[in-house]
């Protein structure tokens, strides 16, 4: 289907996106995924390309560009290029509420011209060891003491953990208040007391490290706090929308991408005689699959253009997570149903395709978590 909400810019910005996707990561799957870290060479080729922080002011190396049709050709062009995720995801679609509009111009300074030219490496710490649905009952803190703040506790699930030279970490600065006593911290690489933990060994997304991280009597200055104090958990509510809405694009792209694998192996694997897909169980299928997929198009493009306008709400975004990675992953797993033997096995793109997308259903918020903030809305 024509979709109709990209005008010639984003033409040329997705031109430039798949050169990139083509040139410094699709060569290097095989061995990122082995070593389970992507290289900090594609990040500064990110960063040199311009497809790091274009939302960022262009006083910081930025260009001052809020409009996540780019965000969502970023996406759109690793899954098609049958690329593997390097993280940028996280820096482009997640952190730029908190880097950009929880930060002072100081902060800015520091850190902005890292972050846009591919440097500077970022996390977002909020899951821990006993919390990730429920943050609120966070149990990492931090404690003022003079000009410092001193974290200590433990977060898990990291993406970039292992790379990452900036983290903000969700703390709480009033163990008391619950989820009203929780502030954001940024730790830089190198903080005493802040360690790494282990590189988790997952079921798929190999190439993309996730970690654990501990933070013990870690120090960091006051001014490292961003946003208000104790006002950290509404900061995280407000920017999740953005950060759902950019996994349901990628779900659909990669349901996309195991679509038109699956229809080329149905057209050219032959089995009785014939092509698989010639068979009308798996030509309806196909069918059956196609025209899922063109809704769940229509539907993400739609709400792309609400969070372009201003007005995808909260549960308009869990609704979109929900709706669009549950269908994804079924339509993936029914691509992957064609392949038959072929698709259980690592080298086929089908089974990384398969491997990398079941957690769309789990992080950024579970499915479960997904119908009750849509459930909420209803009016009960
Ligand atoms: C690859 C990967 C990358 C990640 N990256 C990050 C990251 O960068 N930063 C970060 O902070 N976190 C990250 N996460 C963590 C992720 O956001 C959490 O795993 C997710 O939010 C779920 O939390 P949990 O694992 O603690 O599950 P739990 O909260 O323990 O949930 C367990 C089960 O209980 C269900 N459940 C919980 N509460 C309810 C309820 N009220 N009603 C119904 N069912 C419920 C859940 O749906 C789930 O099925 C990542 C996770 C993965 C796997």
């Amino acid at each position: 289907m024509r979709r109709t909400i990209f005008t010639e810019e984003h033409d040329l910005f997705r031109e430039t996106a798949r050169a990139y996707y083509l040139r410094e990561c699709a060569p290097h799957t095989e061995e990122w995924e082995h070593d389970g870290q992507v290289s900090r060479a594609a990040w500064a080729a990110a960063g040199k390309a311009g497809l790091i922080g274009w939302e960022f002011p262009e006083g910081y190396g930025g260009q001052g560009i809020r409009d996540f049709r780019y965000n969502a050709i970023m996406a759109e062009e690793m899954a098609a290029t049958s690329s593997v995720g390097i993280g940028l995801g996280l820096q482009n679609d997640v952190l730029p509420p908190y880097l950009g509009g929880l930060t002072t111009d100081e902060q800015k300074d520091r850190w902005l011209p890292g972050v846009i030219s591919g440097e500077t490496v970022c996390a977002l710490a909020l899951s821990e060891p006993g919390a990730g649905s429920d943050l609120g009952s966070i149990a990492t803190t931090a404690r003022r003491d003079g000009d410092d703040w001193v974290i200590d506790g433990s977060k898990t699930f990291i993406t970039n953990g292992i790379l990452a030279d900036l983290v903000i970490v969700a703390c709480k600065t009033d163990p008391r208040a619950g989820h009203k006593g929780i502030s954001l911290i940024v730790v830089e690489r190198g903080t005493p007391g802040f360690e790494r933990g282990r590189k988790l060994d997952k079921v798929g997304m190999k190439a993309q490290d996730t970690a654990e991280l501990f933070f013990h009597e870690c120090r960091v200055p006051a001014g490292n706090l961003i946003g208000e104090e104790n006002r950290g958990f509404y900061h995280m509510m407000r920017n999740l929308p953005t950060e759902r809405l950019a996994i349901a694009v990628s779900s659909l792209a990669a349901a996309e991408r195991a679509f038109e694998l699956a229809l080329d192996y149905a057209k050219t694997r032959t089995a009785f005689g014939r092509p698989i897909g010639s068979f009308q169980a798996n030509r309806f299928a196909l069918a059956d699959i196609r025209a899922k997929l063109n809704a769940a198009r229509v539907y993400v493009d739609g709400c792309i253009m609400a969070l372009v306008d201003g007005h995808l709400t909260a549960d308009d975004a869990a609704a979109a997570k929900y709706w669009t990675s549950e269908t994804a992953w079924q339509a993936i797993d029914r691509c992957m149903q064609l392949f038959g033997g072929y698709g259980y096995v690592n080298e086929y793109e089908i089974a990384r395709i398969w491997r990398d997308n079941r957690v769309q259903r789990v992080f950024g918020g579970t499915s479960e978590i997904m119908q009750e903030i849509v459930g909420r809305s209803l009016g009960f």
